[in-house]
């Protein structure tokens, strides 16, 4: 527990420094206090701990859930992939080469000792940085006809990118995630089955189950994943105004299929080059949850990606502690009843741990469980109950009637996850310039502490017109500030670039970004 002095008024708050203190040290407290993830002794690598863990089996449970309705199967590949594979898509390798984890030797012996890697392999292997390649490969021996096409394959793994300057959950060396891969026999169904992605899967499971709000829209040609003809995203705005790019999904064309000879035959009995896309997020997204939720008191879950939605901690005393306890049962018993979302069962834990009952309740309110029960002997005998709702400061208890709880739970949880979402949703258009047109104006808004200056010393976004053209991106770029996409939703018209004034008509949305 911090205490600070605001404006004259005592505020306490359970995260040290604050989010306007220090934007950055407020990020890593939280994912440490939270019990989400930790750097390990491992350069570059993380743990994610079992709250964080939980929080990702939530969303990973949703997200196969759709993946699968979108058609697509799961598969397992190998983490190693030989060296020329990556060598046969010229674009792919070059993004990836600085960032490769390399396999050399396959043996150690001891040596004055020391064990020293010996048995040098004849070619190097590389820890996947991600799959388009080995996928590919067999890929090609699985498609033969048009019969077998659309091959709708998504494997769940870990990935490694050789991260020089790592930030836990944002960008370590190795990470988590779901990368889909699929093979169509045209143009228009491998260009469908990129955007349904997107839109049906990604952009639905981000906002209403991670209430993070995201503006989807396609990459420019200089932002695009390494082989890609097109790459679409959904970009977040973090509580410091950044953008965060949630997940995406790209049309590769026939880039890789020709590169590994993903061929089939028509109906008509000729050879065509399979069309293929790849669509993937991460872990990344637990980082998009902290910064989007998480307060002074530490991360708040919104109730559909929470391991638990309620928590009970029982207010024990010697005298009455085993009445408590049973009333604390019965109570978690009859919540574990209800449904909330739509039919999903609320999850229930009762804190029987042998902490003070002072300390479970920060450590929950810190972790952010949406609805937080604190029971004493005071409301076993009114046949009442004492909450917190962790989207609600937490000095703000309620006290109610245990049936009345007990009938309304689901309803309260939803009603959680809706104010979550409209949050996010407000802050981001609060933080949202429409009307910057002149390239004065644009230095003057992405200026460090310029006037537009938020809670954390950064602006947020621009939406404004673009001409297209490279340089201005690089001349954007030379400021710190990113294309994050060109929105779907386009506003139509005509306007001067933002950057060089010649006419354009394409928004583009301008931020600087993690
Ligand atoms: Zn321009």
């Amino acid at each position: 527990m911090a205490e600070q002095a605001k404006g004259g008024a005592q505020a306490r708050t359970a995260i040290t420094p604050t989010r306007d203190e220090d934007y950055a040290q407020w990020y890593q407290a939280v994912v440490r206090d939270a019990d989400v993830a930790e750097m390990s002794h491992v350069r570059g690598c993380m743990v994610i701990k079992p709250w964080g863990y939980g929080v990702w089996e939530q969303l990973q449970r949703t997200l196969d859930r759709e993946i699968k309705k979108a058609g697509a199967v799961n598969a397992y590949f190998p983490l190693f992939i030989p060296l020329s594979y990556l060598e046969r898509e010229a674009a792919h390798v070059e993004g990836f080469a600085k960032e490769m984890a390399v396999v050399t030797h396959h043996r150690l012996e001891s040596r004055d000792g020391k064990l020293v890697p010996t048995g040098e392999l004849a070619e190097p292997l590389i820890v996947r940085p991600t799959s388009e390649t080995i996928i590919g490969e067999s890929m090609a021996d699985w498609v033969q006809s048009y019969r077998d096409l659309p091959l709708l394959l998504n494997q769940w793994a870990n990935v490694v990118r050789w991260e020089l300057r790592p930030r836990v959950l944002l960008r370590t060396t190795e990470f988590l995630w779901q990368e889909g891969h699929t093979a169509h026999a045209t143009h228009d169904d491998a260009m469908e089955y990129t955007l349904r992605i997107l839109h049906d899967v990604y952009t639905r499971v981000v906002e209403e189950d991670l209430a993070v709000s995201v503006i989807p829209g396609e990459k420019t040609p200089g932002e695009r994943f390494p082989g890609a003809e097109n790459t679409y995203c959904i970009e977040a705005m973090m509580q410091d105004g950044r953008a965060l790019q949630a997940g995406t999904s790209h049309y590769l064309g026939q880039n890789f299929s020709k590169a590994f000879n993903i061929a089939y035959q028509t109906a008509e009995g000729g050879q065509e080059n399979a069309y293929t896309t790849s669509w993937g997020v991460s872990t990344r997204l637990l980082g998009a949850l902290v910064m989007t939720h998480a307060d002074d008191n530490g991360l708040r879950v919104p109730p559909r990606v929470a391991p638990h939605q309620v928590v009970i901690v029982p207010m024990l005393r010697k005298e009455g502690a085993e009445e408590v306890l049973a009333y604390a049962r019965r109570v978690a018993d009859e919540l574990r009843a209800q449904t909330f979302a739509g039919g999903r069962p609320v999850e229930v834990l009762l804190d029987d741990t042998l902490y003070e009952a002072r300390d479970k309740k920060w450590k929950w309110v810190k972790r952010g469980v949406p609805l937080l029960l604190e029971l004493g002997p005071k409301d076993m005998a009114n046949d009442g109950v004492s909450y917190l709702r962790r989207d609600q400061g937490p000095a703000q208890a309620v006290r109610g009637s245990r049936a009345d709880l007990v009938a309304g739970v689901g309803a309260l949880l939803d009603e959680i996850q809706d104010a979550y979402l409209a949050q996010a949703r407000a802050y981001r258009e609060a933080r949202t310039r429409r009307d910057i047109t002149t390239f004065d104006a644009f230095k003057a808004y992405f200026a460090e502490g310029g006037e537009n200056a938020g809670a954390a010393g950064q602006p947020g976004f621009a939406i404004s017109k673009w001409c297209g053209d490279e340089a201005c991106e690089e001349k954007a770029r030379d400021l710190g500030v990113t294309i994050r996409c060109l929105p779907f939703e386009q506003s139509g018209g005509e306007g001067p670039c933002v950057i060089c004034g010649r006419p354009a008509t394409v928004d583009a949305v301008f931020a600087r970004a993690y």
